[in-house]
């Protein structure tokens, strides 16, 4: 059966008591959307009030990021098994901590190795800049991005595992890929590495994400995809009614 995954990053925005209103909101709009999984991703510092309003809930919780070290004098860090105490899921790669934060393939790998260690869920991120789309050098950049940040990982670990492809050039910008094109890049390209990597049956089972300026207008489009497992949404799961609205879409293309 076809599973659909929509999670919300929120980035850094919204204060703990912001964070709680907004997810009031979503919880209870979210209960006739039970065949759609869903995640939101707040701010660590909001992480453990959202997730204690989501206990119970269908509503699952992840942070934005993680060190890989388990303790030690790495000074505002957070490391794997204090995020897997309040929370399920964790955002690794993202091109804003690539571009702002000199993330490399090699440190989302280290990452996304201790997270899996630590029991959490992964939502990993790949996608290629303008330029590198302008240079037609997608496929290269990706399969990239994918080989060295899963370098190493079990076929048993993978199934921890969500990819959000997240081309950098549509993050934010209110330009999403098109849907043939996003599921080119996750038919063609990543789905082939996931059944290289960890076999045809597991690799199938991975669900790949889209991300970059889903809205409640363009969910349902990209989500009939075949090969577009849900989304990671950002600008627009920081308003209830909008990240309802893309949940309701997804609920939607599940039932036909
Ligand atoms: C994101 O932050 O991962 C993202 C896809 O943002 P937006 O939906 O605002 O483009």
């Amino acid at each position: 059966m076809r599973r659909i995954f929509v999670a919300g990053n929120w980035k850094m925005h919204k204060t703990i008591a912001e964070a709680k209103e907004l997810v009031s909101g979503i919880l209870s709009g979210l209960g006739q959307y039970d065949n759609v999984e869903a995640a939101v991703c707040p701010s660590y510092l909001a992480v453990p009030a959202v997730s204690e309003l989501c206990e119970g809930t269908p509503l699952k919780v992840g942070a934005q990021n993680v060190y890989w070290e388990e303790s030690g004098a790495y000074t505002a860090e957070v490391a794997p098994q204090m995020v897997a105490e309040v929370c399920d899921y964790v955002i690794v790669g993202h091109s804003e901590r690539r571009k702002l934060f000199g993330e490399t393939d090699e440190t989302v790998n280290k990452r996304l190795k201790a997270a899996l260690k630590a029991g959490l869920k992964v939502i990993v991120c790949v996608g290629e800049t303008l330029e590198e789309n302008e240079a037609g050098e997608t496929e290269k950049v990706v399969t990239r991005q994918m080989k060295d940040g899963l370098a190493d990982i079990s076929a048993e670990q993978a199934m921890d595992i969500t990819i959000a492809y997240e081309p950098v050039w549509a993050i934010g910008t209110g330009r999403a890929a098109t849907p043939e094109d996003a599921n080119h890049v996750h038919k063609d390209v990543i789905r082939p590495l996931l059944n290289a990597q960890f076999g045809e049956e597991r690799g199938e089972s991975i669900r790949i994400q889209y991300g970059g300026s889903i809205k409640p207008n363009n969910a349902a489009e990209l989500f009939s995809m075949s090969d577009i497992d849900g989304g990671l949404v950002g600008g627009a799961s920081l308003d209830a009614e909008s990240f309802l609205a893309i949940i309701k879409a997804a609920s939607k293309v599940l039932n036909g």
